[in-house]
């Protein structure tokens, strides 16, 4: 077999985009994946009973349909997305719900006295979701692609990330759906970092919507699989990389790895004073995942929330902030935030006829051991009384679970590191190209910007990164079907 021009260490999403991207420049790559199956944290799989299909990492994809990455590879004509007119739902105990619906108007009328601000606020970033999503989906401290989005973006971040958060809203049904987009990024709330990572999922509720792929996440990955080795690429599991020595000398490396994995692997290609820079890289708290198999629908007290895909429980903006606070503290708190999907609501072949799974998950301090099944079992009965009665199986994983499952999500942080300000800005060094991390080696992970999320763009932008310096090429490939 030749020496391949490139090896890609991982086949995650970003992995995966960047082969992809490099074969289609006529470069031969190999992606070499220590898992016995490619994906990453975009792996489907029966977890519970057969027939169960369960998206054992992400699940609803609002990035991938936004991403200038999957528009350009034409993802939507590869697989067929489902999407819900009901983005997003927020129930309460009393039975009332706030729901984002993909029609901001129709968000507007159910959110009352609120319904003006929600709209002043997300609508003019809605009407230019594409360009806000070129701008979010690449480094923060670039020349951004289209200023004015821009600006009006960060205008919306200072807006719901400060202390004056509380200003703008007069119902506890608007600053509670609001605040369970922003509870996306694990982090106490309100900061710069949770708004701008809220304010960017919340813009896409409002255009290309929140969808899930049919027969599950995993058909991502499969996807660019197809296309990679259409075009020549070739991928081998079931090994994982320990030193990058061990590879062919005369190939460039991307790593779709963790920082702590790229210092231990690649260490004597990297510069000390960026070495010593990466070291400070820090992970963040992580999650408690359950999969549920359901012998019947959620029984949610709210009949709207029958055709919610997405939930965000955790009760008024009050408690779900005090969750995440906790969180941080290291407490598993006593009434968690947790995110769910249902994805049988749209999608019949991911279980037997009539039969249902629910994805969830609930924040815990990083490394945590515990058992999630009955935490969050008892946030879907806060809001579904008789719950437990539906459920036929479950399968669960502790945070410290999931970082083993993948290793790029160190003690369970789903983001491969904290999404705080600095390394929101700094992913995971400074600059426009934060890609190119030593000689002939790039990092094109979740842990490089613009971070967390199924967008492939971090595997993307490490790839035109390395095409501009080990080759001279400005100009992108084509990567249409
Ligand atoms: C439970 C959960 C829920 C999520 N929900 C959503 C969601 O709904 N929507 C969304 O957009 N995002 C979601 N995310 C985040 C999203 O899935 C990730 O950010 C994204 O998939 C990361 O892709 P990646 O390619 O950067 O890394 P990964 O998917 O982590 O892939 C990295 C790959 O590299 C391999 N690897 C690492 N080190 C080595 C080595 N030394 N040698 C060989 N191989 C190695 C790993 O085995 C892995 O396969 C979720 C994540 C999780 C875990």
């Amino acid at each position: 077999m030749s020496e391949p021009d490139v090896v890609v260490v991982g086949a995650g999403v970003n992995g995966l985009a960047a082969a992809v991207t490099l074969a289609r420049s006529g470069l031969d790559v190999v992606v070499i994946e220590g898992a016995d199956e490619v994906g990453g944290a975009a792996r489907t799989a029966e977890a519970t009973l057969p027939g169960f299909r369960h998206d054992l990492g992400s699940a609803v994809h609002p990035m991938a349909v936004a991403s200038p990455f999957f528009r350009r590879f034409g993802l939507a004509e590869r697989i067929r997305m489902l999407t819900p007119e009901l983005s997003y739902a927020h129930p309460f105990e009393d039975g009332s719900s706030a729901l984002a619906w993909r029609d901001l108007a129709r968000t507007a009328a159910g959110l009352g006295a609120d319904g003006p601000t929600w709209r002043r606020l997300l609508g003019p970033l809605a009407a230019r979701a594409d360009r806000v999503a070129r701008f979010t989906g690449g480094p923060v401290l670039r020349v951004p692609p289209d200023p004015a989005a821009a600006l009006r973006f960060g205008l919306a971040v200072l807006d719901q990330g400060g202390p004056a958060w509380d200003g703008r809203w007069r119902t506890r049904d608007a600053a509670a759906l609001i605040t369970g987009v922003m509870a996306h990024t694990i982090r106490p709330m309100p900061s710069l970092s949770t708004a701008a990572a809220g304010l960017a999922l919340a813009v896409q509720a409002h255009a290309r919507g929140w969808p899930i792929p049919e027969g599950g996440t995993s058909t991502i990955p499969d996807a660019l699989v197809a296309d990679l080795l259409a075009h020549g690429g070739r991928i081998e599991t079931g090994r994982e990389v320990v030193d990058v020595r061990d590879l062919p000398a005369s190939a460039a490396i991307v790593l779709d790895t963790s920082v702590p994995t790229l210092l231990r692997t690649a260490r004597h290609r990297i510069h000390p004073a960026v070495r010593a820079w990466l070291r400070t890289f820090r992970f963040g708290d992580g999650i408690g995942k359950v999969d549920f198999a359901l012998d019947a629908p959620v029984p949610w007290r709210d009949p709207a929330l029958h055709e919610a895909v997405t939930l965000h429980l955790g009760g008024t903006r009050d408690e779900v902030a005090l969750a995440e606070r906790q969180v941080a503290r290291g407490r598993v708190p006593e009434r968690p935030y947790a995110l769910a999907a249902q994805p049988t609501v749209l999608d019949p072949t991911r279980a037997p006829a009539g039969k249902h799974v629910l994805w969830a998950y609930t924040h815990l301090p990083g490394g945590s051991t515990l058992d999630p099944t009955a935490l969050v079992t008892a946030a879907v009965e806060r809001f579904a009384p008789g719950f437990r009665d539906v459920v036929l199986a479950s399968s669960a994983r502790s945070a410290e679970d999931v970082g083993r499952w993948d290793p790029n999500l160190g003690g369970g942080d789903i983001a491969a590191g904290a999404v705080g300000l600095r390394q929101l800005i700094a992913r995971p060094l400074p600059g426009p190209d934060p890609y190119r991390v030593g000689h002939r080696l790039y990092l094109c992970s979740a842990a490089a910007a613009p971070g967390p999320g199924v967008h492939g763009q971090g595997g993307y932008l490490a790839a035109r990164s390395l095409l501009r310096h080990e080759h001279g090429v400005r100009t992108p490939p084509s990567l249409r079907p």
